[in-house]
This record gives structure tokens, sequence and C-alpha cells, in this order.
């Protein structure tokens, strides 16, 4: 393309093919990274840096040092190892002296560094016949540019095949003084105040140039902002408009049930627990319908919530229904409910599929009649014999062990009840609120008051006679305990193989006078829960199990649990089973036993010693990302191209604020003043439009 041909003027939807320095070829790979416009290039922004601005003198470096230098190669070569294993080395030489790097397992990279290249390595210096680099990144500055790279933190951006990062800089580069004048503020001024980010302009150049690293995270932060508070705006603008949708029953709070239930219980409300009953009530009392996620540790006390809402239905003339995942679950429920509604004359029907067809038939037709019941079950709530005449309330606890189907069915039962689903699997406040951007939220962030803490520790293999020891003392007072192996699904028959063996390994050896299960997923389910009866009537001493026993059992006379191969567990994963210790009045321990390397060490030790589950949940979507909490990728879950709403959690959390007071102000963004942000909300977000009617 001839210069003549490019248009004078530039614009922010000019194609980039029109950008001097862009040729059809560079257009074409441009394209593969989703730039077509002059402004999609302003917007692909670095995902990394390299500080060049705090470059050491290659002979200052010592041994045990970390740093980064800037030299040119002046030798380099592939040598293999005794182990077959190859390693690309280069020599690198500033003004100072020279120094070795080494890049073990990479000898392709001799395709791509040459003599005379000048690299910008940061690392780890060792001694190895000298000092030695490990590099832990680097750059090939190439040749030329090298020399002008010191000082000045440089940008990597994300790249493509025959589009260089350097590329892809240099063409920003030249252009950015052009563009950046082109953009013009869309967020509100007082958003931006509120959030302490810099004016879009200002954080462009910010992230393409800047001056250091602490730049680059303004620059940074800005964007990351204004991503989670799109996210944000389009989820609570969803949630308002879903709730309009959202008819519901209008209970009244006559304080009969309630107030009684509270008077009889044996122990006092924690403060989270009486304001999420709060919530909650405030929810069942407006009209419409309540779509709320009680979220709380293990043993925070989240059935004694669900049973106030049952109650506030029931005295309205309703009938309340709380369904659990296994039938385990629903028979421990039912004998807890029973227990705390004896003195107010209530009875909860049990309704589970193991239940003899006549007695079904008799409780079908109590809840067919509307007499209003509390009803407490599994999955055979929502089968379609099971008609609710006058369904007003509906619990899910342990709500993701379901299927998203099935939560639904529960909630279409009945006239419209208003659905309350519970979670231990706690995370941060905003965090639950970005993923589950279309329900309420209450928190139990507390725990009942006389809880014993639980002992964990980490023990190597060389424990083990010691540790299986100390089991068989607890025993010996009368104890019971658990043995846990991990079950990875891609292998579950080698799983349950590993359980099978050590179970008969520990029955014919060193508990052969003690009364043990085995306990797996291919157990038939009936067989598992008589297994689980025997236990909690103190007819089995020790239980070996696979992760099957991880919801919600509750066995007091349980003091100690020893968990196999720890390492193949998340931390929440850990937290759910050492939840199944320490329900009783004595102390209690978790031990977990294996050789594990040290990187799995560090992360078992932030378990050993925190009991608090929204840490541990914490750390581990620190370290294992949102998929493997959630389990496969959840629909709907936004994903986020430069913001982590975990790290950023305090933006995040700004930028709800900031959200919030904006649909406030003008729900529908019809203001004139908010024509921009309409406009790029509708670029970046094919749901704005049904949601604002933009475009
Ligand atoms: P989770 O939140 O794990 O489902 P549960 O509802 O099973 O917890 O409660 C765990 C135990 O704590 C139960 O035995 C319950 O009776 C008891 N509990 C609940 N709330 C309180 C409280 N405020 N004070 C003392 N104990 C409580
Ligand atoms: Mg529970």
């Amino acid at each position: 393309m001839t210069d003549r041909a490019r248009p004078q003027r530039l614009y922010l939807d000019t194609p980039v093919t029109y950008l001097k320095g862009v040729g059809p070829s560079r257009a074409e790979a441009l394209r593969r990274l989703g730039i077509v416009t002059a402004g999609d290039l302003l917007f692909h922004v670095p995902h990394r840096y390299e500080d060049a601005s705090t470059v050491a003198a290659i002979r200052a470096l010592e041994p045990g040092m970390q740093g980064t230098v800037i030299g040119t190669v002046i030798s380099k070569g592939v040598i293999p190892t005794r182990k077959g294993l190859r390693i690309f080395q280069a020599v690198l030489r500033d003004e100072t002296g020279m120094i070795e790097v080494s890049w073990p397992g990479q000898p392709f990279l001799d395709r791509t560094i040459q003599k005379g290249d000048v690299l910008l390595v940061t690392g780890n210096v060792r001694f190895f016949h000298g000092r030695q680099l490990q590099p832990r990144e680097f750059i090939n500055l190439g040749d030329e540019e090298g020399a002008t790279a010191e000082g000045r933190v440089l940008s990597v951006y994300p790249a493509t095949e025959g589009l260089s990062f350097k590329l892809i800089r240099s063409i920003i580069d030249a252009h950015l003084d052009a563009l950046l004048p082109l953009v013009t503020e869309y967020l509100p001024a007082d958003a931006l105040r509120r959030a302490g980010v810099p004016g879009i302009a200002d954080a462009l150049r910010m992230v393409h140039r800047p001056s250091s690293i602490a730049e680059a995270n303004t620059g940074r932060s800005r964007l990351a902002f204004e991503e989670l508070f799109f996210v944000q705006l389009l989820q609570q603008r969803a949630k308002e408009l879903a709730r309009e949708r959202r008819a519901g029953i209008t209970f009244v709070n006559k304080r009969s049930l309630t107030t009684k239930l509270r008077e009889t219980l044996p122990f006092h409300l924690t403060g989270a627990q009486a304001r999420s009953i709060r919530e909650i009530v405030a929810d069942m009392c407006s009209d419409r319908r309540m779509h709320r996620l009680l979220q709380g540790d293990v043993g925070s006390g989240k059935t004694i919530v669900a049973l106030f809402a049952a109650l506030l239905a029931i005295e309205n003339g309703y009938q309340a229904a709380i369904m659990a995942p296994t039938e385990l679950l629903a028979e421990q429920h039912a004998r807890t409910m029973t227990r705390v509604l004896e003195p107010l004359g209530i009875a909860p029907i049990l309704l589970t599929g193991s239940l003899p067809a006549r007695e079904r038939k008799v409780i079908a037709k109590r809840l067919e009649s509307g007499e209003p019941v509390l009803v407490v079950g599994t999955h055979a709530l929502v089968q379609d014999a099971t008609v609710f005449a006058k369904l007003g309330f509906a619990a899910i606890d342990e709500q993701h062990r379901f299927g998203v189907e099935q939560r639904k069915a529960l909630g279409a039962k009945g006239e419209a009840p208003d659905v309350l689903l519970m979670s231990a699997t706690p995370i941060p406040r905003s965090l639950a609120l970005t993923l589950y951007g279309d329900l309420d939220l209450s928190m139990l962030d507390e725990r009942p008051p006389g809880r014993q803490a639980i002992a964990t520790a980490l023990r190597p293999e060389s424990a083990r006679a010691r540790v299986l020891r100390f089991i068989d003392r607890q025993i010996e007072q009368g104890r019971q305990g658990y043995v846990v192996y991990p079950v990875i699904e891609e292998s579950e028959k080698t799983d349950v193989k590993a359980a099978t063996t050590m179970f008969d390994a520990l029955s014919g050896g060193p508990f052969q006078e003690r009364r043990l299960a085995l306990l797996h997923g291919r157990i038939p389910a009936d067989e598992r829960d008589a297994i689980m009866r025997r236990f909690r009537e103190r007819e089995i001493d020790l239980l070996v199990a696979t992760t099957v026993i991880e919801v919600g059992i509750d066995v007091a006379n349980a003091t100690v649990m020893l968990i196999e191969q720890p390492e193949r567990f998340g931390l929440s994963q850990l937290h759910q089973l050492r939840g199944r210790v320490g329900r009783g009045a004595d102390e209690s321990y978790c031990i977990l036993l294996g050789d594990v390397s040290p990187e799995a060490a560090e992360r078992l030790q932030i378990f050993v010693r925190t009991e608090d589950g929204f840490e541990i949940a914490r750390e581990d979507l620190r370290m294992r990302g949102m998929g493997d909490l959630f389990g496969e990728r959840q629909s709907g879950v936004p994903t986020f191209r430069i913001a982590d709403p975990l790290r950023d959690e305090a933006l995040n959390e700004r930028a709800r604020a900031a959200a919030n007071a904006l649909l406030a102000r003008d729900p529908g963004l019809e203001k004139p003043e908010h024509a921009g942000l309409r406009r790029v909300l509708g670029e970046r977000y094919a749901r704005s439009l049904e949601l604002f009617r933009v475009g």
C-alpha cells in the first residue's frame, strides 16, 4: 500500500492495514490476535513486563543472589549431559564481565538465540564451575535494541506466529502518541474516583510505555477495574430484571413458630446466623421470589438457618422442603430436626428413594393435600411422582452436589417457592458475587462457640507405624476414626484397589483386633448407607474410605482422621474431610501422612496452620485457579482478560459498589452522559444488548 492511499486522519476504527508498518501479512497476523482496528491495537495490552530499569552489572552477580542483567551473547551451544538431558548454554558479556547462562532441556533455543544478540535475563545465580545464571525469564532484545533497553521497563505483548512481541511493540509504540488523544473517557467520573484508578488515556500510556513497574501496575489496575465494573454492571442489572420478573409468595413474619424455636434451641444463634435469618425473612416477606445462596464453612450451622426459613413458611400455612444429596444426610437432617422441633409439636417427614412404596404413598397423599408440613429428603423430592400442593420454601443442601436441572426442578414444584441454596465451599464475598451473579448471598462467617481446635499435622512415611499406633490408642479409648484415600476419576479402579489393598493390610495387621469397614464409590448406595449407619451406631471402629465420606456426615464420636497421599487433594477438599472430626467434645486429630514434595508440603502447611475455610478456599483459588474449585467451568461464570477477581479482590469490591451506585442513578444507562459507556459495553459484551437495549 502506498502512503497516498492512507487516509489523512486516524480514527480508532481505522483498519490496521492503513497504519504505517502494517502490511497485509502483518494485518493478517494481527487479526489472529483479534486486532482489526487501530483501537484494537491500542487495547492490546502487555501481559508482562521485563524490568530493565533495575539491571545489575554482570560483575556484581554473586552466587545465591537473584538478578537481572543485559548482555551480549559471545558464545553459545548445546551440551548433552550424562542423563540424556540437553542443555542450551550461552555466555553473556557486558562492560563489567561475563557470566554463563544455562537452559536445561531447551536445546531449541539454539535456533532463536544468535551470537551477537543482546539478552535480558532474570534469574538466580549459583556456583557451578564458576558463576552461572539460571534464567527464570528472559527476552531476546535482538542486536539493535539492547543498547537502548537499559533503564526502561519493557512491555511484553501476547504474540502470534509470524509476529513477535517485539514487532507488536514497535507497531504500537510508533502509533501510540497519535492514538491516545482519540480515546475519550467512558467510565463515570465518580466511579474512577471511588476506585482510585487513572483515566483511560493515562492508563493506556502507562501499560504500553511505563516508566516503572509500579506505573505499569497502576495502568493495569484501571483496565482491570473497568473489566470488573462492566461484569458487575451486567450482573447487577440482570439480577434486578430477574427479580422484577420473579413474583413470589409474600409471607408474613408471624413470629410464632420461629420465636418458639429460638426459645427452645439448646444454644444461642451466632451473630452470623441471626443476620442470615434476617436476610432470608426479609426476602420471604417481600413479594419477590427468594433466590439466595447461604455460604458457610463446615460446621457453621447452616441447617438451623434453613429450619427457621422452613418454619416461617409453615406458620404461613405453606409446605417446606429440604433436599440433601444422600440418604444418609437426609436421615441425619430428619433426626436433628425431629429433635429440635419436638417442643413445637412438629414432626418432619423423611422422603427418600428407599422408603417402601406404601409409606411413600401415604406421604404423597399428605403433600398433595396441601397440609403445611416440613419434608426432608433426597432427590426423591423432585421426582414427578412427588407433588406439592403448597410448597412455599425449598432449601438445597450441599448444592454443588446436585445438577443444575435437579436444583431447578425443586424450585419448579408448588407455586414459585422461595429457594435457598446452601454451600460449604466458602469463597470470599466479592468473588462469590462475581461467580454467582444472579443469586443473593448470605454468609455464615462465624463459628458456633465452644468448638475444639482440630490438631492437624503433616507426617512423613517414616512415621507411619507411630501414627497407626496413635489411632489405635484412640480406638482403645472408645473413639472412632477414618482413613481416607484419594480418588482420581480417570483411574478410579486402581484407586479403589489401593483402598482395598490398604484395607486388607490394616485389618490384617495393625488393627487386627478392631472392627474395620471399607467404603468407596463402587459400593452400591444402599450398602454404603448401611455401613455409615453401623459406623454411627459404633459397630465399626475405623472406616477406610475414599472421599465418599466428604459430605456432611456428623458422627461426634469420631475423633481421628488419617489422610493418605494428601498432596492429591485440594485444600478445600481436605478442609471438608477434616470437618468430619471435631464434632464432639473430645480432642480431635487430622493427620496427613506421606512423603510429599517440598512444594506440596508448603501448600499443605496452609491447611495444617488454619481452620478458617475462607482462608483455605482463598489459597486454593490462588494456587489452583477457579476451575479446580468448581469442577468443570460453570456456564455463566464470566471470564476475565486482565482482572483476576481473587487477586483483585479489593478492586472488585470497589467495582461492585460503583456499579451499584451507577445503576441506582440510571438503571437503564439512558442518560446522555452514559452514552460512551453504553457504546463500550455494547462492543465488548453481547449480553448487554438485552439488558440495556444498547446499540
Ligand atoms: P453445617 O453448616 O456444616 O451444615 P450444621 O448445620 O450441621 O453445620 O451444624 C453443625 C453443628 O453445630 C450441629 O450439631 C448444630 O446443632 C450445631 N450448631 C448450629 N448452630 C449452633 C450454635 N449457634 N451454637 C452451637 N451449636 C450450633
Ligand atoms: Mg450441612
